[in-house]
């Protein structure tokens, strides 16, 4: 991938396409193509196919998808399998068709078996049940990965594939019906800091365990196997490392300064007991987080106050 190389960001408003966007630009990439929601409705074949033969991207980032916590996951089935299957169907078969250098699909952590060794290595791909709560957007996201691999293999297309743990950080989604955890308990405490409140709800057990990623380094990880990486398989992308539920509520308790009380409402779901991934294989190629979480959660905080 040349410094001129036509690059095309899918979901470039989103939470990773944003942090692909900045880390392209900071590394000095000059030609990098967008459409907004308005512009380029990725559901639909036709116009991805019109916007593919007039624009023709040499590089490909697919970061677009319908995306949502474990609420919105559970509650709209349709939506998180149909939508993520069209995107995904209509960007790969256009990559092939308009003849894309290459293209890095990104998968999800949530692609492997609810219960499965931990940490989780890329074989444990197909090899158990998913997890109820995301079932839906698993399946579309397993589809993607096989559809890169399927246009490997039958056509060459350079297509990749990349599966990150739970990300965060700015541009994420703070919408407490449809975010993932981390932002949620974030506003939650927040506005309970502000409202002088004594305690804040946090769903479930607050036993399950979790790792998260900036999406900085996210976004670093995805430049990188771009430049490196040119194989069929699956590769993670985390830190490694995981917390619980409970210690994570503490951690951002902490860091905005609220010391009123957790209370736990196990009516809400757990979802799978633990998800961390390992992280061997692209630590191995040469790439490693590098955000510390602390840090990564206080400029998030920063960002969070400034943009709501
Ligand atoms: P998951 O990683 O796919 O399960 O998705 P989430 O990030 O939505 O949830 C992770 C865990 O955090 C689950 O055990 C949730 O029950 C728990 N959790 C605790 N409080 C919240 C909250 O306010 N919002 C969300 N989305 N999850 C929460």
């Amino acid at each position: 991938m040349k410094k001129t190389s036509k690059i095309y960001v899918a979901g470039h408003r989103g939470l990773v396409g944003t942090a692909i966007c900045r880390n392209l630009a900071t590394d000095g990439f000059e030609n990098i193509i967008t459409a907004s929601h308005s512009e380029l409705d990725l559901c639909s074949q036709l116009a991805v196919d019109d916007f593919f033969a007039k624009h023709q991207p040499e590089y490909i980032f697919l970061a677009a998808a319908k995306v949502g916590g474990i609420m919105a996951n559970s509650s709209k089935p349709v939506d998180f399998l149909v939508d993520n299957l069209r995107i995904e169907l209509n960007i790969i078969t256009a990559a092939h068709k308009y003849k894309c250098k290459k293209i890095l699909f990104l998968g999800s952590s949530c692609i492997y078996p609810k219960l499965t060794k931990q940490p989780i290595t890329e074989d444990a791909l197909l090899s158990g049940s998913l997890e109820p709560t995301n079932e839906w957007y698993a399946i579309a996201k397993i589809a993607g990965i096989k559809l890169c691999q399927a246009y490997r293999q039958q056509f060459e297309l350079n297509a990749i594939s990349c599966m990150p743990t739970n990300l965060y950080g700015p541009n994420d989604n703070f919408d407490l019906t449809s975010s993932h955890v981390l932002p949620a308990l974030m506003r939650k405490i927040h506005e309970a800091k502000i409202n002088n409140k004594k305690e804040v709800v946090v769903w479930g057990t607050g036993n399950p365990l979790r790792e998260f990623l900036h999406v900085d380094d996210l976004a670093q990880a995805c430049l990188f196997l771009m430049k490196e990486y040119n194989s069929p398989e699956i590769i993670n992308i985390g830190t490694g490392s995981d917390l619980s539920i409970k210690e994570l509520a503490e951690l951002i308790k902490n860091i905005i300064g609220f010391d009123g009380n957790l209370v736990f409402d196990t009516d809400k779901p757990d979802g799978t007991p633990r998800k961390v991934l390992d992280v061997s294989k692209i630590n191995n190629l040469g790439w490693t987080a590098k955000i510390p979480f602390r840090e990564g959660i206080k400029s998030t905080y920063k960002w969070f106050l400034e943009n709501n």
